[in-house]
């Protein structure tokens, strides 16, 4: 399974939008691996996750081709994540595309409703929606996907995701403060290839309650060992990470070492 981070960026993206921080004046300085755009990920070559602001500097400049994503999987609702406005361009005359193309969402209630308020009228024909529930899995051609359930936002239920395919198996853990308990219930099921997390605050913990710091996955790391859920060979990777932290890619190499935990940047590709 090939997994491709296009965003790994927090809700402002870093440099953040209008920010004259000295961690942000310095990232447009520096550029490269220092800018981190706003949340989405590729698995194989036909499931998006996420739907971010950046969807089309992605296509543009990070060499995602959504003529091929025919599935996209939503976690939730904030607009760094699904931003619904961008899939009005499947529709003719933004698009052209052949009668039977469609494109395949998934996502909770709110994702639905967006959907319905965004697009025209008549968006069926173009766009299938799925409404996801939380402990109950679903297949999306090869892959088996179980929706979990975030700590993030109380006004909806947002999804973290178990992907599993040919005994290859990756948890997408953003966004979420520490998982809840009922979560943990699920995952003690799986054996994981890779574990994604949230890591906003990088060396604050528990950020408002919705996001997670260095701590907080280094605790994840040790429960899942612990509990078999995840081995020596298991790849913790740390990503969503906000301005305010000075998320500098090589100050966070350095600061995720001891943990053994590999922070994502922009166009990283791993194959599990
Ligand atoms: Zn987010
Ligand atoms: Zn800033
Ligand atoms: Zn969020």
């Amino acid at each position: 399974m090939k997994i491709h981070f296009y965003g790994t960026g927090s809700s402002e993206g870093f440099p953040a939008l209008f920010c004259e921080c000295e961690y942000c004046r310095t990232a447009r300085k520096i550029g490269g691996k220092n800018i981190r755009t706003r949340s989405s990920a590729q698995i194989d070559e036909s499931l998006l996750i996420d739907f971010s602001p950046d969807t089309y500097a992605h296509e543009v400049y990070g060499g995602l081709d959504l003529t091929k994503i025919k599935y996209l999987l939503v976690t939730h609702s904030h607009t760094d994540h699904f931003y619904a406005a961008d899939i009005e361009g499947i529709f003719p005359p933004m698009a052209e595309t052949s009668p039977e193309r469609k494109l395949e969402v998934y996502g909770n209630e709110e994702i639905g409703k967006l959907l319905k308020d965004t697009l025209q009228k008549g968006y069926e024909s173009k766009v299938d929606f799925h409404r996801t529930e939380s402990f109950y899995p679903f297949q999306i051609e090869q892959y088996t996907v179980m929706p979990l359930r975030a700590n993030h936002m109380q006004s909806e239920e947002c999804h973290l995701y178990i992907i599993s395919r040919d005994g290859r198996t990756v948890l997408y853990g953003q966004d979420s403060a520490m998982f809840p308990e009922e979560t943990w219930e699920e995952l003690k099921l799986w054996k994981f290839s890779c574990v994604i997390l949230d890591c906003t605050s990088v060396d604050r913990d528990n950020y408002f309650d919705c996001h997670m710091g260095i701590q907080d996955n280094a605790r994840i790391k040790e429960r899942m060992i612990k509990e078999g859920m995840a081995d020596e060979d298991t790849k913790f990777i740390a990503t969503h990470f906000a301005h305010t932290f000075a998320p500098y890619h090589e100050r966070l190499t350095e600061l995720f070492r001891p943990y053994g935990i590999i922070p994502a940047y922009d166009g990283m590709e791993i194959e599990i």
